[in-house]
Order: structure tokens, then sequence, then C-alpha cells
């Protein structure tokens, strides 16, 4: 492709900088974000994304555990709380959760990830029992659980400082925090929207500790509520900064948000051309991540595979069970999946390669048939065996 002839002028002096490796500024982050030429911005983040990765595109089989959804934050733009109105309170026992992963033990999945609301009620021993269960059911799956926010709970229920409950959850088997927590990091937007929850510092403080610790970690951002472009780029810059440092994560996945059953429900849901964009912007603006994900679950399968081409080589994953977002009717109930043939339709229909992958990027290569015509239909399946 003639990148020259493509990009237009305005866009050439980052062309310049994606093709030299150069950092790009804040200011060019909020000019990508404005940019009217949404498909030159998509091939510049494309250039970083076939340097990085190819044409490979990855996915993971993996299971949702959401263990409570009783929660004292109440963030505005959260619809997986139980509240008057929307879902009725549930918390798991150790029992459950084991009978959760056991319903799964068929499905070779490698990653079980669990997060939870903030629920005072569960003790210490809770949070520890929790990863021993899902280790003990599943020997040698990776754990990815708690965002910086549940170990901050975990810690105050312990009576222990943040690196004392980290310590506790790497000797019960935890293995990566997920990131999360912060949505965006701007003071503003914590103030309106979750003033409750831990702020900024003391979301990057968990992920020094973590990182300290040999913890692997994600980032996250939520974009399509009230934040500005530029609280967006500030908020790239922070996680590149904080990556600089650490060297601890592995990916960043932009999430979009969905206003349905939340106290948002009058903001607009972001566009297809939003969820490209911020795919795109991540990509270019966060040039020491190796991974960027595009999380089907939030952007659809169909923008997932448009996203492969801007800037996205992680699809997530086949995903049991996802319960935090609400998307009533839109799969027949909450619970969404893709077994694996789905997942790799749905990358090789969009033109990339698919790889499976373990938590750390490793390809996993099974002796599996190739999946019928029909298996390969690309559709969201409730609880569909993986
Ligand atoms: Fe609770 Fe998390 Fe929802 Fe906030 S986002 S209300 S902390 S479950």
């Amino acid at each position: 492709m003639n990148h020259e002839t493509m990009i237009p002028s305005d866009l050439q002096p980052i062309l310049q900088k994606v093709e030299s490796g150069e950092r790009l500024s804040r200011e060019d982050g909020i000019l990508l974000y404005h940019h009217p030429d949404l498909p030159a911005v998509g091939a510049l983040a494309n250039i970083v994304r076939e340097r990085k990765h190819g044409d490979r595109a990855y996915y993971v089989r993996n299971q949702h555990i959401n263990y409570t959804n009783i929660c004292n934050k109440f963030c505005k733009f959260c619809s997986f709380y139980a509240k008057k109105g929307g879902p009725d309170p549930y918390e798991m026992s150790l029992d459950e959760v084991r009978a959760a992963i056991r319903r799964y033990k068929h499905v070779p999945i490698t990653e079980v990830h669990s997060v939870g609301g903030i629920n005072p009620r569960l003790p210490y021993t809770y949070y520890l029992d929790l990863i021993r269960t899902i280790k003990e059911e599943r020997p040698g799956v990776h754990v990815k659980a708690f965002t910086a926010v549940e170990i901050v709970e975990i810690a105050r229920v312990g009576k222990t400082t943040i690196e004392g409950a980290l310590r506790d959850l790497i000797s019960a088997g935890l293995d990566a925090l997920p990131g999360g927590g912060i949505e965006v990091l701007s003071d503003r937007v914590h103030e309106e929207l979750f003033g409750r929850k831990l702020n900024g510092e003391e979301w990057k403080e968990v992920a020094r500790i973590a990182a300290r610790l040999g913890l692997t970690q994600y980032a996250t951002m939520l974009y399509g509520h009230i934040e500005t472009v530029e609280e967006r780029v500030d908020h790239l810059i922070q996680l590149r900064e904080l990556q600089d440092e650490t060297g601890h994560f592995l990916c960043m996945t932009p999430l979009s948000f969905h206003p349905e059953k939340t106290d948002l429900e009058h903001i607009a849901p972001p566009t297809g051309n939003d969820d490209l964009r911020n795919i795109a912007v991540s990509r270019l603006m966060l040039d020491n991540f190796d991974h960027i994900k595009s999380f089907w679950i939030m952007n659809t399968p169909a923008v997932t595979q448009v996203a492969l081409w801007y800037g996205a080589d992680d699809c997530d994953g086949t995903v049991l069970e996802y319960e935090i977002t609400y998307k009533e009717g839109e799969f027949g109930n909450k619970s969404q999946s893709l077994n694996p043939a789905n997942m790799i339709a749905m990358i090789r229909e969009a033109g990339r390669i698919p790889v499976e992958r373990d938590s750390h990027y490793n390809e996993i290569v099974r002796d599996e048939p190739e999946p019928s015509p029909s298996e390969r239909r690309l559709t969201a399946i409730p609880l569909a065996g993986a």
C-alpha cells in the first residue's frame, strides 16, 4: 500500500513518525481523534499492527467468573451491580464457583478471568479460596482476577497492605491482574462518575506494587460516556508512562461504553466509528504495548473484524458466561460466548490468520479437525461448547 498517497497531508508528519518508530505527542493523539479521515487513521495504526504481528490475530479459550454483583461503589456507568430495577443480587459460594468451573471441564480453556463487585460481606479468606478453588479444579490454568478496586477492598478486609494482599493472592495462585477499575485516568471523570472508587494515583500505585511482585497486568480505557478527547489522550499517555516505568502491561483494551440500564442511559452509545477510532489511536499512542485488543462482546464481532485492520491484533476469547455488560435480548440472554470455530471463522473472514494463544501470547497448536461449514457459521451462541 502506498501510504504517501492515501494519507492526507495534515497526517503526513504522523506517518513519518510512525514509519520511523518515533513516539507520538499529545497533539498528535488529539489530531488523530478529530481527523475526519478515519480510514487514514486506521491505515496508520495498521502499519504498527502489521509491523508487530503481521497477519496474525490472537484469541484465547477462556472462562469468566463474576463471583458477586453486590457492590457498594454505585458507579454511574455500571449496569452490573444489583439495584432496584436492575439485576437481582447474587454472591457465588465457593461450591458454586467449583460447579461453574466443572461445568466446562470438557472445554480446553487456558485462562479464567474473574472479577466482581465490592461486596463488604465477603471475608479475606473468600478471595484466597476463590483462586485456590479455580486452581484445584483447573490445575495449570492462568488465573487473571481482581481489578485494583477489588485489591484495595481485599487488603481492607484482610487488615493488611496492598503488597500483603497481593503476596497472599499470588501464593493462592493468582497469575495476573486484568486491569480495569479506573475507566479513564481523569480526576474530573472520577469525581463525576465513580467517586467512591480509588482515584488515578491509587490505581497506579496498585499497578506499581503488582509489577514489583512480578504480576502480569492488562490495561483498559472505558470510552463513550462523559470523557473528552483530551482526557482519552491523557489516559493513554499516562498508561504509556506507567508501562515505561513498569514494563508489566501485556495488552490494552479500549472498552466501548454501554449505557443501557446505567445512570447514563440518556447518553447515545459509541458508534462503530468510535470503536474503530479508539482502537486505532490506542495502537498509535501506546508504542510500548505489544497488544491491542478488540473485545468482541462490547464491540460486536462485525466491528472486531474491521478492527483487525485498524490496529487490533487480539479478539479476546471464547468467553463463557460473561455478565458485566447489559445486553438484553442481543444473544438471547446475558451469557455470551463464541465457540473456537466461530472465532476462527470471524478472523478468517476478516482476512487475518487466527492464532490460538495462551495468556502470555505463546501460540497453542492443537490437533483438532477442521470445523464443519455449519460450525464455522459466525454466530454468537449462548453457552456454546468450545
Ligand atoms: Fe461496583 Fe465495579 Fe460496577 Fe463500580 S464498576 S459499581 S465498582 S461493580
